[in-house]
């Protein structure tokens, strides 16, 4: 159906951060299909587990125990600090899974028409609660009538949320993205998550964060609140997990972790043989590999460079981000850049109308990065010189 306004372009293969198409040129990957391809495009260890575990097992049901789906479960719980995980196969479903859990959790404590805390400018899947909890209208319109439950503040306003401790006496939990990245790629105050975990502490709400964009490295930790001094409650993850085998899960600590009894959730597919090696590797090789320090190394290079070089062009309004998760505002819309980057094999992405978003894959090296911002500053001095605000 029409849900994509598709480029023309297919690609047939894929190596490191490049992507090839029909005709054999070839395009660096700035975008790794949104967050998901950690590791690059065929990366042989992943293709070597994931070629031995089809040849093995591919699904069998949840119903029997899944010894790759507890080792990851243990993986992912030593990285995070939290203490049980349920997997399903996607961003959407993670949150899915932590909403019904807030709200299950709300009943637990007597709580009849429990309520999450969200976002402005958030972003937390298509599904119908996931779009209602999502801070957009564009996502939202034509869906009516929303799933209710859902208050909504400022992104980066603790301030906001506190006060919504005085109006309601029905709040179970605050879901936040670390880092918007749909929003904008959006980086709130240092303190920010500290604040709202202080919050959360006083009132008996949980901490929920959305980490399926910024999670598995992406913002040079395993997990962006690791660049805070808190633990959340409740931790989602999706997109970089499974390199782009479909996963997702949704992490749990203390009460919490608690909350699910057998019947209350499930997924025929989720943290199935297949996926989980996908995710037990990716994890591996981010370990092995030290993509974490890339990713932090090669994000602080690419945002100063692209500062030095952009120094004096108008209208750029913030260059930020963490790791390899970066914005670049400009002061007009900028979705053609989209189009004129591709045609220069250059593969960007544009959001929240006028930002360049920038998620490569984690084993981004240094010639490619520089090539970036190269080619991805000439790109914005163009559009800045060539468009009105
Ligand atoms: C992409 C994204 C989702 C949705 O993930 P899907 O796998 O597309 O359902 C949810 N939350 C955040 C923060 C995302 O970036």
């Amino acid at each position: 159906m029409q849900t994509y306004a598709r480029q023309e372009i297919a690609f047939v293969r894929g190596e490191g951060v490049w992507l090839y198409d029909a005709n054999g040129a070839r395009y660096l990957d700035a975008l790794a299909g949104v967050a998901v391809n950690g590791l690059g495009h065929a990366h042989p260890a992943l293709v070597q587990a994931l070629c031995e575990q089809a040849g093995r097992l591919i699904h069998t049901s949840n119903l029997y125990r899944i010894p790759e789906q507890e080792r990851l479960a243990e993986r992912l719980c030593t990285l995070s600090g939290l203490e049980r995980a349920f997997f399903c196969n996607s961003g959407a479903e993670a949150n899915e899974a932590a909403i019904k859990l807030a709200r299950l959790h709300g009943h637990q404590q007597g709580i009849e028409n429990p309520a999450i805390v969200v976002m402005e400018r958030s972003f937390h899947g298509r599904t119908l609660a996931t779009l209602s909890a999502t801070g957009s209208r564009k996502v939202q319109a034509g869906f009516e009538p929303l799933v209710t439950g859902f208050v909504r503040v400022p992104f980066g306003d603790a301030e906001a949320v506190a006060r919504l401790a005085e109006q309601h006496n029905n709040i179970v939990a605050v879901l936040v993205e670390p880092y918007q990245g749909e929003g904008g790629v959006n980086v709130p105050q240092a303190d920010y998550l500290s604040k709202l975990r202080r919050i959360c502490d006083g009132k008996g709400w949980l901490l929920m964060l959305d980490e399926v964009q910024s999670g598995i490295g992406r913002t040079g930790k395993w997990f962006a609140f690791q660049h805070s001094d808190v633990l959340p409650d409740v931790m989602t993850l999706a997109k970089g997990l499974g390199s782009g085998v479909p996963i997702g899960a949704c992490l749990a600590r203390g009460i919490a972790a608690q909350v699910y009894t057998p019947g209350k959730h499930g997924s025929t597919f989720g943290g199935n043989p297949l996926a989980c090696t996908a995710a037990l590797t990716t994890l591996q090789v981010i370990e092995q590999d030290d993509l974490l320090a890339n990713a932090a190394e090669m994000g602080a290079f690419i945002r100063q460079d692209l500062a030095e070089r952009l120094r004096g062009v108008s209208g750029i309004q913030d260059i930020r981000g963490q790791g390899l998760m970066i914005g670049i505002e400009l002061d007009r819309p900028c979705g053609g850049l989209v189009k004129q980057a591709l045609a220069q094999r250059l593969l960007i992405n544009v959001t929240a109308d006028s930002v360049v978003r920038l998620l490569p894959p984690l084993i981004l090296g240094q010639d490619e990065a520089a090539l970036l911002t190269r080619q991805l500053a000439e790109l914005i001095r163009q559009h800045q010189g060539s468009s009105a605000p």
